[in-house]
């Protein structure tokens, strides 16, 4: 797998941002809340933002030492790249993410097209909103400039949280532990730690541990370099599209996810093939 060639930890100076307008048309919220959100992934990003702007105080606690570009292609659908568009991003998406023009499925053994939906502008037309596929890092990137340029955030980098107490009504009210034992209280905790959530079970009280299901998915990223110089593969990357090839129990899903914009060295499309049963 190849890493992505810059740091997100800024935001690379090759993606326009426009200047990040004023959200709820400047509104801010009467009483100004403590805000404690946990992890600083896509959604914890997007909480602190948009909490910031409605006038709050955030700490955005993260377990990881460092916010790296670790990640491949991730799919960003017209409800989410609406709200990144009021955002000031929508500049940004359209340098360096991709819109595909369709969703196509071929049989495994031939290669040949057995479904086809068009997407691209119709992603507009339908949803009023566009459809991209893009690199984890540069999404992750995007989200934590305007989050960092946000009034009043404050975020702490290994800061993992190890328990959560929700209750209002003890003293202090509701605080998270953090794995120094450093308690940190809050008038409202966020949970945005992601699929391996610890703070989850706070609020729904179900254990939700992973179970094994025999199911595998590889993922792994081609620099489009190489595929534009085969004849067989070119049309992979001169097309964008998201291709589905069917086998028997398993199927491989491909998609490029930087766009081939003059200001990007390495355009690459990412592959997952989903294993079934193994
Ligand atoms: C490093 C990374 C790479 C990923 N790469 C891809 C990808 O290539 N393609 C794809 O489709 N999806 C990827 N995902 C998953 C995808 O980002 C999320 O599933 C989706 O965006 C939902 O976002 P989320 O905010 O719920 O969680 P995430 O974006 O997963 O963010 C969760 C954050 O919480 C932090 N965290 C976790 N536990 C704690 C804790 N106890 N205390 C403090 N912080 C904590 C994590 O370090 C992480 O930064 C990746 C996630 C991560 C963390």
């Amino acid at each position: 797998m190849q890493h992505h060639p810059h740091p997100p930890s800024e935001l690379p100076t090759h993606i326009p941002l426009d200047k990040v307008p004023p959200l709820y048309g400047g509104h801010r919220a009467a009483l100004s809340l403590n805000v404690i959100v946990v992890g600083a992934g896509i959604g914890g990003l997007a909480a602190t933002h948009t909490l910031a702007h409605a006038g709050h105080r955030i700490t955005l606690l993260e377990s990881a030492s460092v916010l790296s570009d670790v990640g491949a292609g991730i799919q960003v659908s017209p409800n989410a790249t609406r709200l990144l568009h009021r955002w000031g991003l929508g500049p940004a998406l359209a340098a360096v993410a991709v819109e595909p023009a369709a969703i196509v499925f071929r049989r495994y053994d031939t290669g040949s097209r057995v479904g086809y939906t068009r997407w691209g502008t119709r992603m507009v037309e339908d949803h009023g909103s566009p459809y991209y596929h893009i690199h984890r890092g540069d999404y992750h990137a995007m989200l934590l400039r305007i989050a960092r340029a946000s009034p009043g955030v404050r975020i702490r980098l290994n800061a993992a949280v190890r328990d959560v107490q929700p209750d209002p009504a003890l003293p202090g009210g509701p605080s998270v532990t953090l794995a120094s034992g450093e308690v940190l209280y809050a008038d409202v905790i966020v949970g945005a730690d992601g699929i391996k959530s610890t703070l989850q079970r706070a609020v729904t009280g179900i254990d939700d541990t992973p179970m094994p299901t025999g199911d595998a998915a590889y993922r792994a990223i081609i620099c489009t370099d190489s595929m534009l110089q085969d004849p067989e593969l070119r049309q992979f990357v001169e097309t964008p599209e998201m291709t589905a090839w069917m086998a028997p129990r398993r199927h491989l899903m491909a998609y490029n996810i930087v766009s081939r914009t003059p200001f990007f060295k390495m355009p690459s499309t990412s592959l997952a093939l989903l294993d079934e049963k193994i």
